[in-house]
């Protein structure tokens, strides 16, 4: 059924705390957390909890948690003070765009001088 966990879906795992992440933010039904792999000197991933392959299903199935997911990923960016410097999000949807996580996310990326420490997130 849509929105349910994924046995083999690391975020599902993160969520469920079966994997350890560095938490910035968590709401009734969203998880920011620090990506293992930073691009960017701020790179938080804001997640619904629910499971969605990519944005747009989140989106067509719960347009309102995918809104709840955009509005924590401007909550981040506050907290992590690069609204002022601008910061990007970005969803990478399908293999060939670089998505690796087939559960919905945003990445929060910001500060420094904003270059990408790599050409794809
Ligand atoms: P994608 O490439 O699918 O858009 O983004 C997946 C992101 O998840 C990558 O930037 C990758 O570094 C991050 N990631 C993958 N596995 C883990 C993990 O176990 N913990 C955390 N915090 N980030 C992860
Ligand atoms: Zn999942």
């Amino acid at each position: 059924m849509a929105g349910e966990a994924q046995v083999d879906c690391v975020f599902c795992k993160i969520v469920a705390g079966e994997i350890p992440s560095t938490k910035v933010r968590e709401t009734e039904h969203t998880l920011a957390f620090r990506d293992i792999n930073p691009q960017m000197p701020t790179h938080v991933l804001v997640v619904p909890k629910a499971h969605y392959p990519n944005a747009a299903a989140l989106a067509e199935a719960d347009p309102r948690l995918a809104g709840a997911v955009l509005a924590e990923a401007g909550r981040v960016a506050e907290e992590e003070k690069v609204v002022d410097s601008g910061y990007r999000l970005i969803f990478n949807t399908g293999a060939g765009a670089g998505q690796t996580v087939f559960h919905a996310h945003v990445h929060v990326l910001g500060g420094g001088n904003g270059e990408l420490h790599e050409k794809l997130v």
